[in-house]
């Protein structure tokens, strides 16, 4: 792997190498959990699409997961997601995630059908999975990738912040085969599905471990009631509040706003160092990334790790008493006011109309 820039690097590798001419397409892991789909392998997809369009090759969906109706029904979606070939694995050893049986399964596959890049999710799942495949097959991850391109040389450049945020870095896998990247989910934009498109290729792939080799069970399956509560990642509407709201209980005003219009709440770190929020609250470059339609920033001064996890918004409103406020670079729309006024105002004003 190498960390230099793609134009430092002009003339180190002017042909591939004789054995990574056998490596070809772009493959997405589809991440399917209790037959479910989580939304970041479509995401990955619309992505996925570009790199391939870019290399003039295919894109493949790797799909695993037990012979029931999530898996299929995963399966046909990921032709209206735009994959040209779907790798299947069907084996009731997947049915719940675990990291041998599924690892086994990918780097199986991409042992037999060499693919040139392997996209997952940055999801809990996604990353212990890319981890360990990535160590098994010897090969370079760019873990938390922001941005993915295909440079002059035809090789993956995987963007990702670095320094705690105040730099960019472009990582390329060089030496080694396939490239892989894991993405945040909502980082890249929510490709449209096209349900009229036809199935392309399916490939079978037949696992062959058994269940008692697997060491690690499943015994129960406890959902997080607070987890699945918060939908931050994927809501239309974001109100978040930061350091300027004072105190925790100022922060009833951010979710009095948020529950008016129907959206999510959420903050900026220090606002969950302080304990005011829970983390799975946070937004930026270690909390979520979020893509709403309406993001509304209250007292958040608009800092690089903040400002990361949100700039995929369609409107940003900030509220913020400093003129200078860095959030001010980047938002839609500009208020220079005391938030503890303009909120309980906004929760009042639309109340009213939507009410
Ligand atoms: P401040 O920077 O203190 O800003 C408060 C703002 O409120 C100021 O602009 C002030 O003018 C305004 N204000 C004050 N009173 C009022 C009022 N009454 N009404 C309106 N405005 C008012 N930060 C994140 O948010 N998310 C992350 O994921 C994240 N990850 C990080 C990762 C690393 C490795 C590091 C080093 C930092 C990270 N940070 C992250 C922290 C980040 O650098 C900033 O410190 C943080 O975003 C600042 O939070 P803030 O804007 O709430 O507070």
């Amino acid at each position: 792997m190498s960390e230099t820039p793609a134009a430092g690097r002009a003339g180190m590798r002017k042909e591939l190498p004789e054995h990574f001419r056998d490596y070809r397409n772009v493959w997405v892991f589809i991440e399917l959990e209790r037959g479910q789909v989580h939304p970041v392998s479509w995401e990955l997809m619309g992505e996925g699409r570009k790199l391939a369009d870019r290399l003039g090759v295919q894109l493949a969906a790797v799909v695993l997961g037990p012979k029931d109706e999530g898996t299929r029904t995963a399966i046909r979606q990921t032709w209206a997601y735009g994959a040209d070939i779907c790798y299947i694995c069907k084996d009731a050893v997947l049915t719940d995630y675990r990291n041998e049986p599924y690892t086994q399964a990918l780097t199986g596959l991409v042992n037999a059908y060499k693919p040139e890049i392997l996209l997952l999710g940055a999801t809990t799942l996604g990353r212990d999975l890319a981890g360990s495949v990535a160590t098994t097959l010897k090969t370079g991850l760019t873990a938390d990738a922001t941005e993915l391109a295909i440079d002059d040389e035809m090789s993956l450049a995987a963007t990702r912040p670095t320094f705690g945020g105040t730099l960019l870095c472009t990582i390329h896998t060089l030496n080694f085969r396939p490239q892989m990247a894991t993405v945040r989910p909502r980082v890249m934009a929510m490709p449209h599905p096209d349900m009229t498109r036809p199935a392309g290729r399916s490939v079978w792939y037949t696992l062959g471990v058994a269940e008692a080799d697997v060491i690690t069970k499943v015994l129960e399956f406890v959902a997080d009631a607070t987890t699945n509560e918060v939908n931050l990642a994927y809501a239309d509407i974001v109100v978040a509040g930061g350091m300027g709201l004072q105190n925790a209980a100022n922060f009833r005003l951010v979710r009095d706003l948020a529950a008016v219009l129907g959206g999510e709440y959420g903050c900026s770190r220090p606002v969950v160092q302080k304990g005011w929020l829970p983390a799975e609250r946070q937004i930026g470059q270690t909390g979520k990334t979020i893509r709403p339609r309406l993001y509304i920033a209250a007292g958040i001064s608009g800092a690089i790790q903040h400002r990361v996890g949100v700039e995929g918004a369609d409107l940003i409103i900030a509220i913020n008493t400093d003129p200078q406020a860095r959030i001010f670079d980047f938002a839609h729309l500009g208020v220079v006011a005391d938030a503890l006024q303009i909120l309980p105002a906004l929760t009042e004003a639309f109340a009213r109309r939507l009410g």
